[in-house]
This record gives structure tokens, C-alpha cells and sequence, in this order.
């Protein structure tokens, strides 16, 4: 196996985790930032797949490492983890960005020639060192790794001068753990619109470091002015889910953003029947649905084996086809584990009224990790990462 193919399913997560558990101290903090190119392992976990569909949950990647490591050894590998729970609540607090993102996309495309510098870009045909072997390596693998990928989309911005909307598109179209939150956000980091008027800029030598020596592009952009946008707004309050009635029969409705239900669920519903959808609809690319799919298949059979109940794995899902599913197990209520901004979320918010209509309720369970740091996500990541040793004390981490 080449580090760059990713096993599906959890058990394969699970493995992955437990093999990079050791090296999650100071070897992690130490080699990081080295990119060493496709096929060799580096010092990162290459966990991202498993942990963006919820094989694998941040919360159990953060007990494996602190049941192996002092917290001040482990600090800078559970403060990345951390990053991901910071851009899922920061986002979740302004869905609005998310929507901004997709208009802006939409709008770039149509004006966009799909030929043209736009296209030199996503085939890897620029001329530029490195970032034409990384948009290879993209499409090829669906992986990059995190330095790469800020290289990559600062000169896309900075030195291309191409729309980051776009960018952000490209890499949700072929990245295997594509997510709403942490690519936007992550571009507009990049871009000077996240933290307004910080901007990254990638330099040959940093790239000559991080690279081993592999790559030193000529003629990047030596300055990055960030890019302007509309206030995006203050953060709101945390939307509360409808939670279970614990009472009625209810479906599990199983999607790609939490593929571990059976840890949120139990307990909080009677599960008399299973969809899992594998949500070709809700994902951007082949990579994506492929991992997907097949992970799919092992939690469907986790899960009937833990419910003891029929489950059925489907690639996309209606109102009315959940609705039958419904009333096939005898259920009066669907629940599901929590969605975050994006297009599960948007399709629940149009399940739910339709299911209501015919006396079906919708219920949410969201995860306690995701109750207990998003709130916090209000501003930068640097005052959010202050409360981390506190937060993770309330949520049992001695
Ligand atoms: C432009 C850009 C786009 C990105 N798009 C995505 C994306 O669509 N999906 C995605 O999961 N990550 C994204 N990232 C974040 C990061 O690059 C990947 O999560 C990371 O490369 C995964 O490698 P790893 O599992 O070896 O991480 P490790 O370094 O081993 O970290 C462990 C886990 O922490 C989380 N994590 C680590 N660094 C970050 C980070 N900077 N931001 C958010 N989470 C982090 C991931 O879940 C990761 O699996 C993006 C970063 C950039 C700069």
C-alpha cells in the first residue's frame, strides 16, 4: 500500500490511528511542516478521510494520543486536531460565509473561460515548480499534504491571480476528505478574508525547505494584498437541534458527515430500521464517493448488528423515500446525528417540513465534543486555542 491510498471504513481508520499514535509527540511537532511527496509516510497521520466522515471522531483521536503522550508533548498535534472542531464551529456560527462561498462560485464558473489559465491551473500545465506536480498529485490521489495545500492555493491566488472560489472548487472536486468547513476557510485564510488582511504567502525557500529540496518555483509573487469582501457579520448563537423523542420507533438516518452513528445514537432512540446514504449528491467528487462507499458497507453492518434491525445502503435519498423507509420499519421518527453546514444540512432542512406533513418528525443528535467547543469558535483560532486545556478538561481529559 502506498501512504497515499486511504482503506476505507473505520476499522481501517481505527488501524491507522493506533499505528501513528507513537509518533503523535515531538516527532509529530518536529517534521510536520516537510512535505515528502507522494509514497513516503512523513511525520503527519494521514487520518483526514476517516476523521472528515466521522469513522474515526476527533474525540477518540485526541483520547488514543493523550492515553500515549503527556498533553504538552502531544500539544501541537491535538491543537491541529483542534483546528478542524475551531473551522466546523466557526462556520456552523456563520452559515452565511458558506452560502457567500457557493454564490461566488457559481458566478465564477459561468464567467470563468474553462479554458485558458483556468484550466493550465487544474491540469498541472502552469510551468511552475512544484504547483504543477501538486495538481497532478491532486486529481491523482486526492490527498495533499497540509502544506502543500497552502502553497498551492497561494499561488493560485497571489502569483495566477486566479478566483479562490475556483481553487476552493478544484480542491473540493478531487480532495478524498472534501468538507465544507475546512477547505473555505482554509482559502479564505490564505486569501486575507478570513483574518481580514492576513494573507500567506509561499516563497521559494520555504518551499525548498519543506520539499526536501525538491521543488523552488521562479516567479512567485513576492507580495500577497489580501483580498476584500462585505462584512461577513457577528457569529450567532448555536443553532439547538430538535432531539429525539426516546419513546417513539425511529429510523436512523445515517450521511457521509457522521459515519459513526451508533456512538451518538445509542441510547437517545429505539432504532427500529437503518438508511445509509451514501450521498453521491452530497459529495463533489469521485475520490470522495469512492471512499465513501465503501466505508458505507462496514457501518451499515455495524450498525444492523448493533441495532439488530434491517439497514439499507442507498447512494442519494428523497423526502418521500425516507418517508417509505419510515413507515417500512414503522417508525414515527427519523433521526440522524447532527449535520454541519452544507449540503446534508441544507437537504434535512428540506426533508424535515415534508416528513412533518405526514406526521414523521425529524430529530438531531448533536456530538458533546461539537456542543462543547463550537460556541467558542467566536473569533481567531488564537483565543479559541487558549481555552483548549480547559475545554478538554470538561470533556474528561484530566
Ligand atoms: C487550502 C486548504 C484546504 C484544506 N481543505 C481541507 C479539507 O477539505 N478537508 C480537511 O479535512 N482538511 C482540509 N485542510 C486541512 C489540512 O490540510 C488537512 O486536514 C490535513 O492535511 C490532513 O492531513 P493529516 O490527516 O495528515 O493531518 P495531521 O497533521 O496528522 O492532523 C490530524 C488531523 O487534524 C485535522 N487537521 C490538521 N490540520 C488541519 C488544518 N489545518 N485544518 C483543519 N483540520 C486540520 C485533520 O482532521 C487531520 O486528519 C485544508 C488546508 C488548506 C491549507
Amino acid at each position: 500500500m502506498t501512504t497515499t491510498q486511504f482503506l476505507p471504513g473505520r476499522s481501517a481508520g481505527l488501524d491507522r490511528l493506533n499505528a501513528f499514535v507513537p509518533r503523535a509527540g515531538h516527532g509529530y511537532a518536529t517534521g510536520r511542516n516537510t512535505d515528502p511527496g507522494p509514497g513516503a509516510d512523513g511525520a503527519v497521520s494521514r487520518l483526514s478521510p476517516h476523521v472528515r466522515y466521522r469513522l474515526v471522531t476527533e474525540a477518540e483521536v485526541v483520547a488514543a494520543v493523550l492515553a500515549r503522550h503527556s498533553q504538552a508533548a502531544a500539544e501541537k498535534f491535538v491543537q491541529e486536531v483542534l483546528w478542524r472542531t475551531y473551522w466546523k464551529g466557526w462556520l456552523e456560527l456563520r452559515p452565511g460565509v458558506w452560502t457567500r462561498f457557493c454564490e461566488d462560485r457559481d458566478r465564477q464558473r459561468d464567467s470563468m473561460p474553462t479554458t485558458g489559465a483556468l484550466a493550465a491551473a487544474e491540469a498541472g500545465a502552469t510551468g511552475i515548480d512544484g504547483f504543477d506536480d501538486w495538481a497532478r498529485e491532486l486529481v491523482a490521489t486526492g490527498w495533499l499534504h497540509n502544506h502543500a495545500r497552502m502553497w498551492f492555493a497561494s499561488i493560485w491566488i497571489f502569483t495566477l491571480r486566479l478566483p479562490w472560489a475556483l481553487g476552493a472548487d478544484f480542491f473540493l472536486r478531487h480532495l478524498v476528505d472534501a468538507d465544507a468547513a475546512s477547505n473555505t476557510l482554509s482559502w479564505r485564510w490564505v486569501a486575507g478574508l478570513q483574518t481580514p488582511g492576513k494573507t500567506y504567502l509561499a516563497t521559494a525557500d520555504n518551499i525548498a525547505r519543506y520539499t526536501d529540496g525538491r521543488y523552488a518555483p521562479q516567479g512567485l509573487a513576492q507580495e500577497a494584498v489580501a483580498l476584500v469582501e462585505p462584512p461577513v457579520g457577528s457569529a450567532a448563537a448555536l443553532p439547538m437541534p430538535a432531539a429525539p423523542d426516546p419513546r417513539r420507533a425511529s429510523l436512523l438516518l445515517v450521511t457521509p458527515e457522521d459515519l459513526h452513528p451508533e456512538s451518538v445514537i445509542a441510547g437517545a432512540a429505539v432504532v427500529a430500521g437503518a438508511v445509509v446514504v451514501a450521498g453521491d449528491d452530497w459529495l463533489w467528487g469521485d475520490t470522495a464517493r469512492g471512499f465513501v462507499h465503501a466505508s458505507a458497507a462496514e457501518t451499515a453492518a455495524r450498525i444492523g448488528a448493533q441495532f439488530g434491525c434491517p439497514v439499507d445502503v442507498v447512494s442519494r435519498i428523497d423526502a418521500a423515500a425516507l418517508l417509505a423507509a419510515a413507515r417500512a420499519c414503522g417508525a414515527t421518527q427519523v433521526v440522524t446525528p447532527y449535520a454541519p453546514v452544507g449540503p446534508v444540512a441544507d437537504a434535512l432542512a428540506q426533508f424535515a417540513p415534508a416528513l412533518a406533513r405526514e406526521g414523521v418528525t425529524l430529530a438531531t443528535v448533536r456530538r458533546s465534543w461539537d456542543t462543547l467547543f463550537w460556541p467558542h469558535a467566536t473569533k481567531g483560532f488564537f483565543p479559541f486555542r487558549e481555552r483548549i486545556p480547559a475545554l478538554l478538561r470538561t470533556a474528561g481529559f484530566a
